[in-house]
């Protein structure tokens, strides 16, 4: 090894999913919603006075921060965004997890939850989730550094509990627990609530799944105003301008499009409810989803044989190469037509 390289960083990143560029593409591997963004997004787009863009953005991005207070009925002391909910959970390892005790999450879970450890040099043990893909609250129970899971769990769908969140975050009154809500709004029940009532609990969602904004980079924690003035701390530690000024100006407007956001989110309930039915009858077999997506297996054919023929026709499905799931696909619900030409796909490929 070189002089140079000798003191280089050697970390293994996390992997996001692909973004096809084929213009016929079937896109379902990376969670993004199928419909646009609220019309009030374009609204601020389209109207948005470019000679702004030479002043530095509010640092507080209050306009946004108020927005979704507003939405939540929370205090504005309550709430941290940052450039998606990979932002402010990187920013909550940062701020959180310093005991030098190990952080525990679930063996089968968000695949940057390791990475941003390694990162930031946190000690971290897993958890098995049981057969059925539950997280078993009893491993909770233990001493740690903290502790992380989405709610539902990614990639597998699956609801926990909010009466098991709240043990859980009961026991662990003396650290934080962050629920990553990333999939919350598609029919499971968020922890927020909770947050007046437990100190060490925050709670972080994102515009990318269920606001359509995936490609603008929105993020947010909401927790006890303590925790919210450390990660600005960490954040004014390290940039003070994460979020731009389109953005939080787009953002605000989205929150505050409720009706469009139930519309969508309602519709890929539906479409998810329809794709469950018409995947059991192909033989496919999966635990009852509370998201965008589905994280299924085939009774007989292998997941990896049928991600690749749908790569062939450009259908794109996520498949994980890991231990305990390397038979499973996670499907995102699409729209009605492109949920149905994989269904239709499907429908030929394993009658053959
Ligand atoms: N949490 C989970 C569980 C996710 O699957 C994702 C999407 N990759 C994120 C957080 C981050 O999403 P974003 O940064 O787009 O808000």
């Amino acid at each position: 090894m070189s002089e140079l390289n000798i003191n280089f960083r050697d970390i293994e990143p996390y992997v996001p999913g692909e973004q096809p560029q084929y213009p016929d593409k079937i896109k379902l591997n990376t969670n993004e919603n199928p419909y646009p963004p609220s019309p009030q997004v374009k609204k601020v787009l389209d109207s948005f006075n470019t000679d702004d863009l030479k002043l530095y953005p509010d640092p507080n991005a209050s306009e946004l921060v108020e927005a979704i207070a507003d939405y939540y009925a929370v205090d504005k002391k309550n709430v941290f965004v940052g450039v998606g909910s990979d932002d402010v959970l990187a920013m909550c390892f940062m701020a959180f997890f310093n005991s030098g005790r190990p952080i525990i999450f679930p063996d089968i879970t968000y695949s940057f939850y390791p990475v941003w450890a390694n990162l930031f040099g946190v000690k971290y043990e897993t958890k098995p989730l049981d057969d059925n893909f539950q997280i078993v609250k009893e491993d909770y129970f233990c001493e740690n550094g903290g502790v992380i899971f989405p709610n539902p769990n990614a990639p597998t769908g699956v609801e926990l509990s909010l009466d098991v969140i709240e043990e859980i975050v009961r026991y662990n009154s003396d650290r934080v627990v962050i629920v990553d809500e990333a999939y919350v709004d598609f029919g499971a029940k968020s922890a927020l609530p909770l947050i007046q009532k437990y100190k060490n609990l925050v709670v972080v969602q994102t515009f990318s799944k269920s606001r359509s904004l995936a490609g603008l980079r929105i993020g947010f924690a909401i927790a006890n105003e303590e925790l919210i003035s450390v990660l600005n701390a960490v954040k004014n530690s390290y940039n003070s301008y994460t979020m731009n000024s389109l953005t939080i100006k787009a953002g605000a407007a989205a929150i505050a499009d409720d009706s469009y956001f139930k519309q969508t989110t309602d519709k890929i309930v539906e479409t998810r409810e329809n794709a469950k039915i018409q995947l059991s009858k192909l033989g496919f077999e999966f635990n009852d989803s509370k998201s965008n997506f589905i994280f299924a297996r085939h009774k007989s054919v292998k997941a990896v044989d049928i991600f690749n023929a749908l790569r062939e026709k450009h259908i794109f499905v996520r498949y994980f190469n890991q231990s305990r799931i390397d038979n499973y696909l996670r499907i995102t619900i699409g729209t009605d037509e492109e949920m149905q030409a994989l269904i239709d796909f499907l429908t030929d490929y394993l009658s053959d």
